[in-house]
């Protein structure tokens, strides 16, 4: 829906949520700078992705030298079908043209076919109409660079960050006392040349991820420690049958390992990053599907492949926003054969292995842009965000009545009390309270609070909720922990007396 995305680009980024990169000189395309508000809202989600207590974050380098990329195949497969349009010589993905003319799947088809589906359906550019396009041909996304005075070494920006950790599994194995499985986190920085950046943070050409690599046994790929723990949670299943009816059927984890034949520990990893965006996120269960790669789609490394899905009505449909893949041992697998080091390891029986990996890969910068347009409201007298309490980029507000007779002095004291108490505060005392409502109702925040002369008298304060716009009194020296209880869920009518 143009005008919903329309709406919520003017207010992000006349608000500090996020706006073009190097703006001032015309931007570049699937560039973005987070502005202040963003910069937190992001922080947030990665604060809050925290998909096991078995993981280990680690952090590595951007650039990394070529042989990984060989090892790994991205210098031979990490690559997109591009065009040209003979006329205005725009480049485009012939996939994306083809999906979104004829909207049909051709993952995983060669060159030729696709140029087949172009001239077979007179497909035209999307930007000047022209039928005239050029033969389609393979471009790899990776950036390299030149390293060195003279240049002399090739590296390349990282495409994701899961190499990183295949490439610290052995130190990292060793330093966690050689148990199995491990999962190595990272959330950092990576790059992909894609030929059209679009859909705002959907496709950048520079964007963060947060991916975990699980190593594990594969012959205890069906032994899960707290499978109890999930066995009857219901899984909102898309599967490859069902693309055409769009039916999104719920079934047991128990179930989904009975009849679709999947492994518990990836079953039980599904659970953990449903829950995540269900009872964290706190996405509307209608909004989210766990879709099912049929294995033309899928990479040939993963064996098993379902995307999380999020409906966005600015984009007008389920967007990808994460993968969980079964990559077997492919990853280290190649990374001993390049490198000589071995990847192997002993289990209890003295049965030498590689390990395999299941990765959870999640698009920071794609979950960021879903939180932003899930939780965007619009009402007769006021357009908010109601995010999540928890989620909200700026956690309370602090404004006096007026700026007169010591209100702001007050108000000031209220400000500290609450940084010093650990929360992300905000205060303003610029404009009338009315306005200063809409303004932090226009960025989320949770929790307003305004001192006013009963405050000098009484020591207390009135709490404004967003979403209801009902206020409470609440003493100053019980702010911090009322507040608290506020931003883990409780209702303000069990906070306090609701007055007119
Ligand atoms: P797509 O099919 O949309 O190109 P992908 O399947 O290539 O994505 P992965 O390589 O599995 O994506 O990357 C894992 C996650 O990283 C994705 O689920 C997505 O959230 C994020 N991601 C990938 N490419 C981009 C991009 N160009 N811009 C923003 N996020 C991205």
């Amino acid at each position: 829906m143009q005008r919903k995305l329309d709406k919520i680009m003017a207010i992000c980024e006349k608000r500090g949520f996020f706006f073009p990169s190097a703006e001032i000189y015309g931007g570049k395309a699937g560039f973005w700078t987070y502005g202040h508000l963003g910069t937190l809202l992001k922080r947030k989600f990665e604060n809050e992705w925290n998909l096991d207590e078995n993981f280990y974050e680690i952090e590595d380098c951007n650039l990394l030298p070529e042989q990984v990329f060989v090892s790994s195949g991205h210098l031979e497969h990490f690559r997109d079908p591009l065009t040209e349009c003979k006329k205005c010589h725009f480049r485009f993905r012939a996939d994306e043209l083809i999906e979104d003319e004829l909207n049909i799947n051709v993952e995983g088809i060669k060159a030729e076919a696709m140029d087949k589906i172009i001239r077979d359906n007179n497909l035209k550019c999307p930007k000047c109409g022209s039928r005239e396009l050029t033969k389609v041909r393979w471009f790899n996304m990776m950036f390299e660079l030149k390293v060195g005075a003279v240049g002399e070494e090739t590296m390349y920006l990282r495409p994701e960050t899961a190499q990183s950790a295949y490439l610290s599994f052995k130190r990292e194995f060793y330093a966690l006392r050689e148990k199995l499985p491990i999962g190595l986190a990272i959330i950092g920085k990576a790059y992909r040349n894609e030929i059209s950046p679009r859909q705002v943070f959907f496709r950048l050409r520079e964007f963060t991820q947060a991916e975990l690599q699980i190593f594990f046994d594969p012959k205890k790929i069906n032994e899960v420690e707290n499978w109890n723990k999930v066995r009857r949670y219901k899984l909102r299943m898309f599967l490859a049958k069902n693309r055409k009816s769009k039916k999104v059927v719920e079934m047991s984890c128990e179930d989904v390992v009975k009849k679709l034949n999947l492994p518990k520990m990836y079953v039980y990893y599904l659970a953990m990053v449903q829950r995540f965006y269900l009872n964290i996120l706190k996405i509307p269960k209608e909004k989210f599907r766990l879709k099912e790669l049929t294995e033309k789609e899928r990479a040939f490394y993963n064996k098993i492949h379902y995307d999380v899905e999020l409906f966005l009505e600015t984009l007008e449909g389920f967007k990808e926003v994460a993968g969980i893949h079964y990559r077997t041992d492919y990853d280290l697998r190649n990374h001993q054969e390049g490198s000589k080091e071995s990847m192997e390891v002993i289990n209890e029986k003295k049965e030498k292995f590689i390990p395999h990996v299941l990765e959870l890969s999640f698009g920071v910068d794609r979950n960021v842009f879903s939180i932003v347009d899930i939780f965007f409201k619009e009402e007769k007298e006021r357009n908010l965000f109601v995010f999540p309490r928890k989620l909200a980029p700026i956690e309370v507000a602090i404004f006096p009545l007026v700026r007169k007779d010591k209100l702001p002095q007050k108000a000031r004291k209220v400000f500290s009390l609450l940084k010093d108490s650990g929360f992300i505060v905000f205060y303003d005392e610029k404009g009338s309270i009315g306005r200063m409502y809409r303004r932090m109702d226009e960025i989320g925040c949770p929790a307003m609070i305004t001192i006013d002369y009963d405050s000098l008298k009484n020591d207390d304060c009135t709490l404004r909720d967003r979403d209801t716009m009902k206020q409470i009194r609440v003493k100053i020296d019980e702010l911090p922990q009322t507040i608290l209880k506020f931003l883990n869920g409780e209702k303000l009518t069990k906070l306090g007396k609701i007055f007119k």
